[in-house]
């Protein structure tokens, strides 16, 4: 589970997350929806560790992780842009986290290529980054977010860096594989169709604070208001 209480979050003396709360069920996948700047990735980043926040407490599996160090936190991070190393073969990259905590080699090898099957990609661990396509290197970057066993998947936009087609292939990949994992997962994301489409519920996100959450079908027969119906409603 995850639980953001009243979270604030200040960059210089300007507020992006207004006492920002919200609570992801064991297993529940809940997405992010809304546009551009209104504080998406501040949650992710607050949540992982990668940001400090200035107020409130966030936690992870009952656990209180406020000042947890970002390893500690037990969440695996999938970020927007393709974010693997390019020197590095794609076993090693999917073994990153596991050389990082000192695990031996053959160990390594061996959970890569496990985590590389289970994204479809068991033939491509001697390759690198650029001799995949986007979707590829989305996929290995799951599988890296995937190897330390997380009790927490966030994925931040994902999906956007692809083409249409693609971007609808993969994004019922991750669903399924975040099913088949009981993984609870948090998908970023400003697109409603994509939300609509991979969501046990739909956290629709204005200026900094959540304007309305509820399921896919809740928010699409009755949006609460004028810009949640913009975002998800049947008007849309
Ligand atoms: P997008 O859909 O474009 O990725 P977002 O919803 O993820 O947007 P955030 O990146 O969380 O938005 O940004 C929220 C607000 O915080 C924006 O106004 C942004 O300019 C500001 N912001 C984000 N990171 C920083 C930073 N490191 N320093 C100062 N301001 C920041
Ligand atoms: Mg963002």
């Amino acid at each position: 589970s995850v639980v953001f209480d009243n979270v604030t979050k200040s960059y210089g003396g300007r507020e992006v997350l207004h006492s920002f709360s919200l609570s992801v069920l064991p297993g529940e996948m809940v997405s992010l929806l809304g546009p551009s700047g209104c504080g998406k990735s501040t949650a992710l980043r607050c949540l992982a560790g990668f940001e400090q926040i200035s107020g409130g407490r966030v936690s992870v599996g009952g656990r209180e992780v406020s000042r947890t160090p970002p390893r500690s936190r037990g969440i695996g991070m999938v970020f927007q842009q393709y974010s693997l190393f390019p020197n590095m073969t794609v076993a090693d990259n999917v073994a990153f986290g596991l050389r990082v905590k000192r695990v031996g080699r053959q160990e390594r090898r061996a959970k890569a290529a496990d985590m590389l099957s289970l994204v479809g990609l068991g033939e491509f661990a001697d390759r690198y980054p650029s001799q995949l396509s986007g979707g590829q290197q989305q996929r290995v970057a799951v599988a890296r977010a995937l190897i330390l066993n997380p009790g927490v998947l966030l994925l931040d936009e994902p999906l956007s860096a692809l083409d249409a087609k693609i971007r609808v292939q993969l994004r019922d990949e991750i669903r399924s594989l975040q099913l088949k994992l009981g993984i609870t997962t948090i998908f970023v994301t400003h697109d409603q169709e994509e939300a609509l489409a991979v969501s046990d519920r739909i956290a629709v996100m204005h200026d900094g604070n959540i304007e309305q959450i509820g399921t896919p079908k809740e928010l699409y027969l009755t949006p609460k208001t004028p810009f949640v119906s913009d975002f998800v409603g049947q008007s849309n």
